[in-house]
């Protein structure tokens, strides 16, 4: 029997549907921070540009068409028939010791040696961000975080409502000096600085690396102001001449909460990254996983240990550095080609490019206008706590093929000059 709540509900809903609302029968009961969850700009986008008469310069999707997919389901099912008891069952919180030792060999990669035990396996790099910023930030607790920053960190940090400052960048990653100045000042002004967010390679959304020479200098500023540093690095084996740099992490093991993932390296759908953190902050972080997935997926873990042991990982990883890298360049040639008004920068690895719009073009109103020509971006205001951005608009190259993003970029060529024109 339907009772006159559900139909008040179900009433409630078909209005709110009638009116191009949702009218939400619960909208009283919510605590008060589920106010500040927001919807990414780059989620809102997701409907449209799925379209395929679009060609998405707007998301950051990896491609992952050169993935050996027969041998992947061969191994997944030879796990499930020779481990099933395992593979199918709960594992530990912090994650399955043997692929923890798996993870330490990628870091080593990066030239971090890193001890297994003070890993924690998490639900995608995101799920660490997550689980930091729970553990660290009360409501009106600063996050110092470069200008830009990631999407996805920016709505975590507003989810806990944290007060988010940027700290400046240039071609050469963020500035320690600004850094410095800009901590010393909130502190100066009675605000509780709870740590830095930094993505220093191959950043998302700017593209730029922040240099080896700087690398100690913000561990310094950072550890003279007792700062923690949360460095974010999924893209950091994706740099296209093959180098790489060492991690902040390197310079002050006790100050840094590393997090990496497998997503941009292997595959996403797997949703696994991890923390590294130090053993105090572990223990934490080991707490809060627990209490939020129990233990993280035994499918995912032992499938991902497979796939490191028994293939050849990295040389995958140089197959996707060689395709992102003729991807990058076709959007450069692209964009030199079309857009010569506006200003760019030239990513040595990962998946972004960032533009510099000219003078009056609003990348937000813009947008609508773009879709209109069937391409689609990301609006730089995307990628800031406070509304700056409106210049600047953030072109993946990682996911439509080379020709795909040239008839991109010349299409948002068109809408460009129109609104100069406006
Ligand atoms: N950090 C950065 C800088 C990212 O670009 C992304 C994904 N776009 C993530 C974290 C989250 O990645 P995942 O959860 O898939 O590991």
């Amino acid at each position: 029997m339907t009772d006159w709540n559900e139909l008040d509900v179900k009433e409630a809903r078909m209005a709110g549907h009638a009116q191009g609302t949702h009218l939400d029968p619960w909208q009283d009961a919510y605590a008060a921070k589920a106010a500040h969850l927001k919807e990414s700009e780059i989620r809102a986008l997701f409907a449209v540009v799925s379209r395929p008469e679009v060609v998405s310069l707007a998301g950051g999707m990896p491609n992952i068409s050169d993935l050996p997919l027969d041998q992947l389901a061969e191994s997944a099912h030879r796990l499930i028939t020779s481990h099933g008891a395992q593979v199918l069952q709960y594992g530990s919180g912090q994650g399955w010791e043997p692929f923890l030792e798996s993870i330490a060999e990628v870091m080593a990669v990066e030239h971090i040696s890193a001890d297994p035990g003070n890993i924690s396996v998490t639900t995608g790099s995101q799920q660490a961000i997550d689980i930091v910023t729970q553990l660290f930030i009360d409501p009106g607790d600063v996050i110092v975080a470069e200008s830009p920053s990631y999407v996805g960190a920016l709505g975590v940090f507003a989810a806990q409502q944290a007060d988010v400052r940027h700290v400046e960048m240039d071609e050469n990653g963020l500035i320690p000096e600004a850094l410095d100045e800009r901590i010393r000042d909130l502190k100066a002004a009675g605000h509780r600085v709870k740590f830095l967010y930094t993505c220093p390679n191959y950043h998302n959304p700017s593209g730029v690396t922040l240099s080896e020479e700087r690398r100690p200098q913000a561990a310094e500023v950072c550890r003279r102001h007792h700062v923690l540093i949360v460095e974010d690095n999924p893209y950091g084996l994706l740099g296209f001449s093959g180098r790489t740099y060492p991690a902040i992490q390197t310079y002050w093991p006790d100050g840094v909460v590393y997090l990496g993932s497998f997503s941009k390296i292997f595959a996403p759908g797997f949703r696994i990254g991890w923390a590294y953190a130090p053993a105090w902050i572990r223990k934490k972080i080991v707490l809060s996983l627990e209490s939020a997935v129990l233990s993280p997926s035994m499918v995912g873990q032992m499938a991902l240990h497979g796939y490191l042991r028994d293939y050849d990982w990295y040389g995958q990883v140089t197959t996707y550095r060689d395709m992102y890298r003729s991807r990058r360049d076709a959007m450069v040639d692209a964009l030199t080609e079309f857009l010569p008004t506006c200003q760019w920068t030239v990513p040595d690895g990962g998946f972004y490019t960032w533009v510099k719009l000219p003078e009056g073009v609003n990348s937000k109103t813009m947008l609508p206008r773009a879709v209109t020509e069937l391409v689609a971006y990301t609006p730089g205001t995307a990628f800031y706590a406070d509304g700056q951005g409106t210049d600047y608009m953030r072109l993946s190259y990682c996911y439509p093929p080379e020709d795909e993003i040239r008839e991109g970029v010349r299409r948002l060529a068109r809408v460009v000059s129109r609104e100069v024109e406006l």
